[in-house]
């Protein structure tokens, strides 16, 4: 008899023993169906015993052990453990969690019935641009078709459209397509002859930047590819994607978002016709998300794009990793399993013993720090490889006077602009009409009553909302406080800036960009289209528009209330807000005439802003290290933060205070500061707190961190909810 230990999706930090006839080591990350109380639970094998220390009587047997795909490899087993023993958290969580949704599930996979449909020969010599306009579905069906690799998913096809599945239907009766069975889990593991279609000629620094790694081998090297905006980094990723497909093995390429995934992914398939591409981001369905896992755990893909949970992808023949715009804080998962994506990719390199690329304008502090000591080595792209770098100016908004939050100056340059025929960009970082609503007699404010938030108002509507838990309500119609009439919108947002300009330029075609006006699907891939085709004279936007568009007619950015992350608490504020700058200055002038961006501000000389306008990160990135070291901030120092969340502040602030005093008790290598509330104190009802913890090491830290969990597991808190979040990126 054998026996298994089983993680659980359960927020318990142990794992399960179960009884278990006919398994073997081989059955090791194998998922396992197996009774948990009174219900049947899935769960992967981390270990297979001959002995237990539970008592025979309670030993419960497994019910079956699931053999339709490959067992999670020993890499990415190894992997989570090591994140759930880093960041604190329950062991089975992270390990379930890092599965498809599809593999979560109780049912076998039936992969044999999964339809999909590839283009036949016929199908492949019709130029979808010859069918008539209202064929739409028709022609982005055989678009999507064709640039697929291989066949796609019945699923993914249909999604496109709800006419979509007729349509198929007709295509396969003209004989333009053919249905076929998909199971990329059985597809060979053998990565099919790379085809390359070739790319532009390199520049010298993008030449030197290659041969560099090329010249490094294929062991473990971090590199930091330190290029300024429009430097052609994409360019260096594929060259050397190129290299590793070339040798059999495959790349994984993390990226921030996935409003940047439909260009990039494009970019990789146009190169890498003969290439299985996954992509793996959380816009994908079930269906596709599996197929993409499957594809990149048998081997079959050569390429894998994803945003950060990808970094748990099993990747049998990993040769490198990319981690683009390595700097953006949506690597780090906020909640749940708090994990680091780009940290965890440096430890998979590290692991597999192959190069790793971590690229960024405007790297973060941490990664900086090490290429400037030496354990990363930097590869430097200095100049834009079409463009000049954008001319970048400031409007004293002390001296000038602003109307609906718009300078004369900033305004005059737009009109300029549009007489040109060219696109001009107006970038705030705040969506909605106006962030306050205030009564002008008694000063009362529209607020949420669920959270420690303003209420935003939106005109579309005509609605209050919170941005944080997503209540809704109507604007009142007069003070619910003192009766009065006269209710102010205070600030500006996107939709109070889009009716100025439309007020200003009444013949200009406007587009607003935000969370609001992109929620639906496609939309933006929509603007994308409108934006390119030259249909828009002017944008509003929030940072939705600052990421790594290429949009060529673009040649004026105007920025509106930057300067509130100037001198914010959050000693990461002017670190982020100089990345965020030069992405939306990078937007500016990509074409062939020189880009301007004018940034209002009530302080020019402030030494962000001269840094900015010379282009010179790495000069303000030295002098924020300087400051971050005399004040005992990281990278200097590694932090933890315990959060609390209880229905009264009082109670989440007295169990971080007993923690503290735990704390106190066995460690004093590593600081303890005080409970505070946190900076939204109340969201969604609920009340939170945290307790900053911080070291001048990691290994005396999670030292600390373990010994810390443990007397807090066992403290059996239940009227507070508590988490650890390691590296912290919000304090
Ligand atoms: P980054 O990601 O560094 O901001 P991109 O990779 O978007 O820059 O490149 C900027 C632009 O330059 C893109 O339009 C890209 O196609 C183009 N480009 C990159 N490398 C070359 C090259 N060697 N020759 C010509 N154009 C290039
Ligand atoms: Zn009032
Ligand atoms: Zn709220």
């Amino acid at each position: 008899m054998n026996f298994v230990r089983v993680a659980l999706d359960v927020p318990l930090p142990t794992l399960f023993d179960y009884s278990a006839t006919a398994v073997t080591a081989d059955d090791v990350g194998r998922r396992v169906l197996v009774p948990f109380g009174k219900k049947i639970a899935v769960g992967i094998i981390m270990e297979v015993t001959s002995s237990t220390a539970l008592a025979p009587q309670r030993v419960r047997r497994v019910l079956s052990v699931q053999r339709d795909v490959a067992p999670l490899p020993a890499d990415i087993l190894k992997l989570l453990r090591f994140c759930g023993d880093y960041y604190h958290h329950p062991l089975g969580e992270a390990v379930l969690n890092a599965l498809p949704t599809r593999l979560r599930r109780r049912q076998l996979l039936k992969l044999d019935t999964d339809k999909a449909y590839r283009l036949t020969a016929a199908g492949r010599d019709i130029d979808p641009a010859t069918l008539p306009p209202r064929a739409k579905i028709k022609r982005e069906l055989l678009g999507l078709l064709s640039a697929a690799s291989d066949s796609l998913d019945e699923a993914r096809l249909c999604a496109i459209a709800p006419r979509a599945r007729a349509a198929l239907k007709v295509m396969a009766d003209l004989g333009w397509i053919e249905q076929c069975v998909r199971a990329p889990g059985s597809q060979s593991a053998a990565i099919p002859e790379t085809c390359v279609a070739s790319g532009p000629e390199l520049t010298d620094e993008q030449r030197a930047t290659v041969e560099s790694v090329r010249n490094a081998g294929s062991g473990f090297a971090p590199w930091l590819l330190l290029g300024v905006t429009g430097s052609g980094k994409t360019e260096v990723y594929l060259r050397l994607i190129a290299d590793i497909l070339a040798r059999g093995r495959q790349a994984l390429l993390l990226v921030p978002e996935i409003n940047l995934t439909p260009q990039l992914e494009a970019q990789v398939r146009t190169r890498f016709p003969g290439t299985t591409i996954a992509s793996l981001h959380s816009g994908l369905n079930e269906s596709e998300r599996l197929h993409g896992w499957l594809a990149a755990q048998s081997g079959a893909a050569g390429v894998v794009l994803g945003t950060r949970l990808a970094i748990f992808t099993p990747l049998p023949n990993l040769g490198l990793i990319i981690v683009d715009e390595e700097h953006d804080a949506s690597f780090k998962q906020m909640d749940g399993l708090r994990y680091s994506a780009r940290d965890l990719a440096l430890m998979r390199a590290k692991e597999r013993a192959i190069p790793i690329l971590l690229g960024s304008a405007t790297p973060a502090l941490e990664t900086f720090h090490k290429a400037a000591t030496g354990s990363y080595r930097t590869l430097l792209l200095t100049h834009p490889v079409n463009a000049m770098p954008a001319d970048i100016e400031y409007v004293d908004t002390r001296q000038a006077p602003l109307i609906d939050g718009l300078s004369q100056e900033l305004l005059k340059a737009i009109n300029a602009t549009l007489k040109r025929g060219e696109q001009s960009m107006v970038f705030i970082n705040r969506r909605g009409y106006a962030p306050v609503l205030i009564c002008r007699s008694c000063n009362w404010t529209a607020d949420c009553h669920r959270c420690s938030a303003k209420l935003v108002l939106h005109a579309e509507g005509r609605s209050l909302r919170c941005h944080h838990c997503g209540h809704q309500e109507a604007i009142p119609a007069a003070c619910p406080q003192c009766g009065n009439h006269d209710l102010l919108p205070l600030g500006q947002g996107t939709q109070r800036i889009e009716s100025a300009l439309a007020r200003t330029f009444p013949a200009a075609r406007i587009l607003r960009v935000d969370r609001d006006s992109t929620r639906r699907k496609h939309a933006w891939q929509d603007m994308r289209r409108q934006i390119h085709a030259q249909e828009i004279d002017i944008l509003v936007g929030t940072q939705i528009l600052a990421k790594g568009h290429d949009f060529p007619q673009l040649n004026l950015v105007g920025v509106i209330n930057a300067d509130s992350s100037l001198y914010s608490t959050d000693f990461r504020a002017s670190e982020r807000l100089f990345a965020r700058l030069t992405q939306v200055a990078g937007r500016a002038g990509r074409g062939a005439t020189r880009g301007r961006v004018l940034i209002q501000t009530e302080f020019p000389q402030h030494p962000l802003y001269q840094a900015l306008r010379r282009h010179d990160y790495p000069a303000y990135a030295q002098e924020l290290l300087a400051e971050r070291k005399q004040a005992g901030f990281p990278p200097f120092v590694y932090q933890a933060v315990l959060r609390a969340e209880a229905s009264q502040i009082a109670a989440a602030l007295d169990f971080l205070a007993r923690a503290a005093q735990l704390a106190a008790e066995f460690d004093n290598a590593v600081t303890i500061y005080d409970p505070v509330p946190a900076n939204l104190t109340r969201l969604a009802g609920l009340e939170r707190a945290q307790l900053t913890v911080q070291a001048h090491s990691r290994a005396a830290l999670q030292k600390f961190l373990r010994a810390w969990r443990e007397r807090l597991d066992a403290s059996g808190e239940r009227k507070v909810r508590w988490a650890l979040d390691v590296d912290p990126l919000e304090l």
